[in-house]
């Protein structure tokens, strides 16, 4: 299991700094990406915080599927359900993960390219 430092999304989940909020519910909360790589992008956190995606091995199976149940409800909030939509998960150094703390990435709102680099 990774440590659980404190990190950015720490604070955006408790209103310590801004964040452009689009969905909460008892599980997640949803707000847009500082620096969107798609005309839609928006990250998804569980509230219940786990640091990586690895370590959701050690996660109930209810709080993983919340967490998985609330990016598809919120991906259908932002009308992304129609045209489609990718969600990423980074993990770890070579996944590029930057924040310690498990998000899925919504991106939407224009074609996405396949692979990723
Ligand atoms: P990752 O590389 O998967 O860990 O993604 C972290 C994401 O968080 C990046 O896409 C950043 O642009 C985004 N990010 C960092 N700080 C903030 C913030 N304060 N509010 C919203 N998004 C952020």
């Amino acid at each position: 299991m990774t440590s659980q430092s404190e990190t950015i999304f720490d604070k955006v989940l408790r209103r310590e700094i801004p964040a452009h909020i689009v969905y909460e519910d008892d599980f997640i909360l949803a707000f847009r990406d500082i620096h969107p790589q798609a005309p839609v992008h928006v990250l998804v956190i569980p509230k219940k915080k786990v640091a990586r995606f690895s370590d959701l091995e050690g996660s109930s199976v209810q709080d993983v599927g919340e967490f998985f149940k609330g990016v598809s409800r919120v991906a259908k909030e932002l009308h992304l359900d129609g045209p489609g939509y990718r969600i990423v998960v980074n993990n770890g150094r070579d996944g590029q993960q930057t924040v310690e703390y498990l998000h899925a990435h919504i991106l939407g709102g224009r074609g996405l390219t396949w692979p990723p680099g």
